[in-house]
């Protein structure tokens, strides 16, 4: 038996141990009036003025769902939403869960069971990971984007197996091969699961998400929409054959046992849904801006965007210069008024430390311009401290 400072003192170690390899996280102070190059909200939805009035006119209704959707929580508007989501997105069904972590820890600790094998992209979103851990299933990774590793981790696998990947991920924006996958896939009678946080209210003529834009909603067993992104709210749904759908909620533990969305975040969300299929222009947008923020920061000496990325960009210092430096240049930055956050590790591995800037519709050419500014300077002022 240990006594509770036994456990303080180890858990201040821990803390003593990221310190020191200088990986230990802290909440930033939060960011008010800057140029936002930092949230996922792509389609400036969380202050859309439907939305927010949506929100408003549901403040006569109860603050909160008052329980699980499987006893007092479930409501004709959560209903009608997934009914929304399943026709939006070409599935059969659709099931909302909390939030986007939820969706995936509740598919795959509950889908894939003991025998199976779960495939994952090894960029995988950490609550894909989760998920994974919390199922009996057996599971590998394989490298990113490489159907040839795929292929080679397939020979080992047993039983039902599952493929996860995300449409477009979170760190270096790069899509998925899909077309490849969905094929690859379809051959070898496997289960792709994609996940859609990023790609949903984006991509396709209405904001479809990447598996509807690309014709392969048939093709793929289960999606992962969240609506913490371009939708500007929260929660998240698994959209996919309508028996998945009743699986889910019969025995998926995180849709089960926790407390319905509020009546709030229904309305939110039902009124994003409306506004997506216009939003047409602001998408173009987007991707518009995505390419002339790749353009003009990869024409800044010393500066580095992946030519894969889209909305998401990474963005790398020629030299390599370590997670202090990083963090300085994004302290610049948000100095000279551009909301633009450091990712080190352990979100992402070391020596791969990076700002991650995030493009919106609503973001300008000249703001691209003054960051390419800011960037290059404090990339060449700041002195290399880390190394
Ligand atoms: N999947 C991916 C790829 C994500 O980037 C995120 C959010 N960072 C999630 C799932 C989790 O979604 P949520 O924020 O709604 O929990």
């Amino acid at each position: 038996m240990s006594s509770d400072a036994d456990l303080r003192q180890r858990l201040a170690a821990e803390l003593t141990r990221r310190e020191d390899a200088g990986t230990r996280r802290r909440l930033p102070r939060p960011a008010s009036g800057l140029v936002d190059f930092s949230s996922n909200d792509y389609l400036g939805l969380s202050r859309h003025p439907a939305v927010r009035q949506a929100v408003q006119a549901a403040a006569a209704e109860p603050a909160g769902s008052t329980g699980s959707r499987l006893l007092t929580g479930n409501s004709a508007a959560a209903e009608a939403l997934e009914t929304r989501l399943a026709q939006f997105h070409r599935a059969e069904a659709a099931l909302l869960f909390n939030s986007g972590y939820t969706a995936n820890l509740g598919f795959f600790s509950a889908v894939p069971r003991r025998g199976d094998t779960i495939l994952y992209d090894e960029a995988s979103h950490a609550s894909v990971k989760e998920g994974i851990r919390a199922s009996f299933a057996t599971a590998w990774s394989f490298r990113h984007h490489d159907l040839a590793d795929l292929e080679r981790k397939l020979s080992r696998a047993s039983g039902a197996v599952f493929v996860a990947v995300e449409a477009l991920y979170s760190m270096d924006g790069d899509e998925a091969p899909l077309v490849e996958l969905a094929a690859f896939c379809r051959t070898k009678d496997l289960y792709l699961v994609v996940d859609e946080a990023h790609s949903n209210g984006i991509y396709g003529p209405s904001g479809e998400g990447l598996v509807a834009a690309l014709g392969l909603e048939n093709e793929i067993f289960a999606r992962i929409l969240t609506f913490g992104k371009a939708l500007g709210s929260q929660g998240a749904a698994v959209a996919g054959p309508a028996v998945l759908r009743d699986y889910l909620l019969n025995f998926s533990r995180p849709f089960i046992y926790t407390t319905a969305l509020p009546p709030l975040t229904i309305a939110a969300l039902t009124a994003a849904y409306e506004l997506l299929p216009a939003l047409g222009p602001e998408r173009e947008k987007l991707f518009g801006l995505s390419d002339y923020l790749k353009a003009t920061l990869n024409a800044v000496p010393g500066l580095r965007v992946p030519a894969t990325s889209h909305v998401i960009h990474p963005v790398f210092f020629a030299d390599n210069p370590g997670p202090e430096k990083v963090r300085q240049v994004a302290a610049a930055a948000r100095a000279a008024g551009f909301d633009v956050r450091p990712i080190v590790a352990p979100t992402v591995a070391v020596g791969t430390e990076r700002l991650r800037l995030i493009v919106h519709s609503y973001n300008t050419k000249g703001e691209i311009d003054g960051l390419a500014r800011v960037l290059g300077q404090a990339g060449t002022d700041i002195p290399l401290s880390d190394q």
